[in-house]
């Protein structure tokens, strides 16, 4: 059974890159009705125009239309899962993104060889669908603010430039239409993707306080392993996983001997490096599933889920000679320290097994210190795997 709490904070995205890939993730779940809907008005143009414009050209274009959007549907059901996580997100949407913007350079670059020459009318039409396919453009990928822009531009711009070109006062009037259009939703696109911006990165920013004081609350700051609180919490919870399962469980607390000569003596600076380097042997000698607590001050406790009390006893022994012969300080200044240690077994009730762990290592002190003791076995719990 693994301990609930990490031992290290793992490493977390940047709020930048959560953000990043929540708008992309949030624009190819909106994008995906937008793609029939691009699909049926090229229908509906082509319909339209059959009879303004050269039918080849059209079935070219629409052959285009056709191919943009199987990949898009492609990409969206081989890539595209709603759970993966932000590296994955900003990874699989990327080809997302780009057959989007092809897709939005079919229509627009597309509407000038299908745009009918002689006919007003056939060109008016044109233009509206266009208006409107860039609207909804702009509504449907706005959580995305560039891929938006990208797409509205590079559907109206190519066809605004050519309609300025033209001489008539109709096509004018339709190219300045256009441009305040573009104007204008450029300013809309703006102000609502800052807007989506600002609440997705203030829901991360909350999300990550609050990790951050759940995990302040838990993990003790010196030696980055459970602190007292949060020890006894995981320790009632893998102690009745062994109740439940009838397994041996055992407890070790280690002190350690004249700590308070080793603050004197080094300074209260060398005292916490010492407890730092504590917390990193434990960690290094015990399994995940075993919990380990700093009690307060340089006490220290494991429960040994799954452990019976002649393991326990190897397992502490060998981590008091672990600390040793491990020289704590740095270059200049270097020493060892010691450390007592009990080892209990037979309970199923922490009140009851933590005392007897202590107890014997209390009796390590009065024995000379630097040693292990065991307490006597008692209760009904397995003394054996
Ligand atoms: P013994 O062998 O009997 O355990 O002796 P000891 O000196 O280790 O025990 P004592 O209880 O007399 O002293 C414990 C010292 O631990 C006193 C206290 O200042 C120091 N201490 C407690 N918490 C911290 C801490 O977070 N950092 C540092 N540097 N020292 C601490
Ligand atoms: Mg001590
Ligand atoms: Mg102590």
């Amino acid at each position: 059974m693994e301990q609930d709490i990490p031992r290290n904070a793992c490493a977390t995205p940047s709020i930048d890159a959560q953000v990043n890939s929540d708008k992309l993730r949030l624009l190819v779940q909106q994008s995906y009705l937008g793609l029939f809907v691009s699909f049926a008005v090229s229908l509906l143009l082509c319909w339209v125009l059959w009879d303004y414009t050269d039918t080849r050209i059209l079935m070219i274009w629409f052959g285009f239309m056709f191919l943009s959007t199987l990949v898009r549907l492609y990409l969206y059901l081989v890539h595209f899962r709603p759970q993966r996580d932000t590296q994955e997100t900003l990874q699989h949407a990327r080809p997302y993104v780009a057959a989007l913007i092809a897709s939005t350079l079919i229509w627009g670059i597309g509407a000038l060889f299908i745009m009918p020459n002689d006919s007003q009318l056939g060109q008016a039409f044109t233009m509206f669908i266009l208006i409107g396919m860039a609207g909804g453009v702009l509504a449907t990928y706005s959580a995305h603010r560039s891929t938006a822009i990208t797409g509205m531009l590079s559907i109206l711009l190519p066809v605004t430039l050519w309609l300025y070109s033209q001489p008539s006062k109709l096509h004018l009037g339709m190219a300045i239409g256009s441009t305040i259009f573009i104007v204008v939703t450029l300013r809309g696109a703006k102000i609502l993707s800052d807007a989506m911006h600002r609440n997705f990165h203030l829901g991360y920013k909350l999300q990550h306080a609050y990790e951050e004081a759940d995990t302040r609350s838990r993990i003790d700051a010196l030696t980055s392993i459970n602190n007292r609180r949060s020890f006894f919490e995981c320790g009632e919870q893998i102690i009745s996983y062994c109740e439940r399962n009838q397994l041996p469980l055992s407890a070790i607390v280690m002190d350690v001997d004249h700590f308070k000569r080793i603050n004197d003596t080094h300074g209260h600076h060398f005292g916490d490096i010492t407890l730092s380097r504590i917390g990193k042997i434990l960690e290094a000698e015990f399994r995940k599933s075993d919990v380990l607590g700093r009690l307060g001050g340089e006490e220290f406790a494991i429960l040994l889920p799954d452990t019976p009390l002649t393991q326990a006893q190897d397992l502490a022994e060998k981590l008091r000679q672990t600390i040793a012969a491990t020289p704590i300080g740095c270059q200049d200044k270097q020493f060892s320290i010691t450390v007592s240690i009990g080892v209990a077994s037979g309970s199923y009730d922490i009140e009851t097994l933590l005392p007897q762990a202590d107890a014997a290592m209390y009796q390590a002190k009065t024995e000379g210190r630097n040693r292990t003791v065991t307490a006597s076995p008692c209760g009904t719990v397995p003394s054996a795997a």
